[in-house]
């Protein structure tokens, strides 16, 4: 077992700009496994993370960031189970209790124990209020929590893990009314990290015309090279762009990458009656539910959050079939400060990237 110390991207107060320190080295006891990190994705929630007030979010700082993470089993604890030391793997990053039947389910992100988890400051998941994985190493609590990706490059693996389960997930609860409905439409708003890995499992596993939208031109190319049907900015006309494209009924889904205000408002305009939207993003957009309100009648509203182990280990199988590649842009993790600006500015094409250096 080796000692000494290691770096890591910590939060270290409010607002930022998190730091690259170092820490002592962790050593995996019981249950936990160490895994050297390969490749670990920026995620726009980490500028929500990182921009949050006192209060905003339950985690207590400091925490390392980093909840997109790929690499290689590096020790394991005495009791540990799961993939063997030397095997690549994804982090599965929503960690719950570990316990309830959520999480003995492999559905993490929907523990049942959750509202006593916030109360005691305990975190979210990897990078979200407990350690994460913009690090040379990441300490992770059990083996359950690791899916093989076997010969995938490690800056592919890494996006799939949020990026890439948080779209799949967002898609399955939106799934059974696009195989329902004959020449359905599905409208994806936001074809950023998240958004142009939907487009692509929307045209792997469903029939349905993908319909999207974005603010920038650039994000619009992505979309198509990830086979949208049809592509479009937001503007003022944008619900009546994409209602004629639907035959004028309207879009039997919505998934909102972007959760804001215009988003949604562009959301309700398009929606079918009968239809579905998912709300994704944490933009700071609000909805009225009301009856009868703004909303077409018989519209369902989730708002998916990330995804379980299980759906995990199906976009893994996607990736390495080929139906899904991510767009990367890699940074070296010391150059994380400048992979932050250009999420910020919006000049990201796809997902930004970070590898130890
Ligand atoms: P991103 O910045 O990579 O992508 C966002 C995209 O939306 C960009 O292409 C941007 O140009 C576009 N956009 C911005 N405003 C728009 C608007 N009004 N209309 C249309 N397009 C617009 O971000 P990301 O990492 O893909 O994350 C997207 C959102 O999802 C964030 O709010 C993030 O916090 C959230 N998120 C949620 C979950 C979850 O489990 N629910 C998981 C991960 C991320
Ligand atoms: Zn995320
Ligand atoms: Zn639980």
């Amino acid at each position: 077992m080796s000692t000494g110390r290691t770096r890591a991207l910590r939060l270290t107060r409010r607002g930022g700009p998190p730091v690259l320190t170092e820490v002592p080295r962790p050593v995996p006891v019981g249950e936990e496994v160490l895994v050297r990190v390969e490749a670990a994705g920026l995620c726009r929630s980490d500028l929500h993370v990182i921009d949050a007030r006192a209060g905003d979010l339950p985690y207590r700082i400091p925490f390392t960031l980093g909840h997109e993470v790929a690499g290689r089993v590096a020790e394991r604890g005495p009791r540990a189970v799961g993939p063997p030391v030397g095997e690549r793997v994804v982090v599965y990053g929503p960690w719950g209790c570990g316990t309830c039947a959520r999480c003995a389910a492999g559905a993490d992100n929907y523990c049942d124990r959750r509202a006593e988890l916030d109360a005691d400051l305990t975190g979210t998941g990897t990078g979200l209020g407990r350690d994460g994985g913009m690090a040379d190493l990441l300490l992770v609590p059990s083996g359950r929590l690791l899916v093989p990706v076997g010969d995938l490059a490690a800056v592919q693996a890494a996006p799939l893990s949020d990026a890439g389960l948080t779209a799949y997930h967002a898609v399955a609860t939106v799934r059974r009314s696009l195989d329902d409905v004959p020449d359905a439409s599905v409208v994806v708003i936001g074809v950023g990290g998240l958004g142009h890995l939907a487009v692509q499992i929307l045209r792997a596993t469903t029939a349905a015309r993908v319909l999207a939208v974005d603010v920038r031109e650039e994000a619009l190319t992505l979309a198509e090279e990830c086979g949208a049907h049809f592509d479009t900015l937001l503007r003022p006309d944008t619900s009546t762009v994409l209602r004629s494209r639907t035959g004028g009924v309207g879009a039997v889904a919505v998934l909102d990458f972007v959760g804001g205000h215009s988003s949604m408002a562009l959301a309700v305009d398009v929606l079918r009656a009968g239809g579905e939207l998912a709300v994704v993003g944490s933009g700071g957009g609000e909805l009225a539910v009301r009856k009868p309100g703004a909303l077409p009648p018989g519209t369902r509203v989730s708002l998916p959050f990330w995804g379980t182990a299980p759906e995990l280990e199906q976009v893994v199988a996607l990736a390495r079939e080929g139906a899904l590649r991510v767009q990367v842009e890699q940074f070296a993790l010391s150059s994380a400060p400048e992979a932050i600006a250009r999420l910020r500015s919006g000049a990201v094409r796809g997902r930004a990237v970070l590898v130890p250096d």
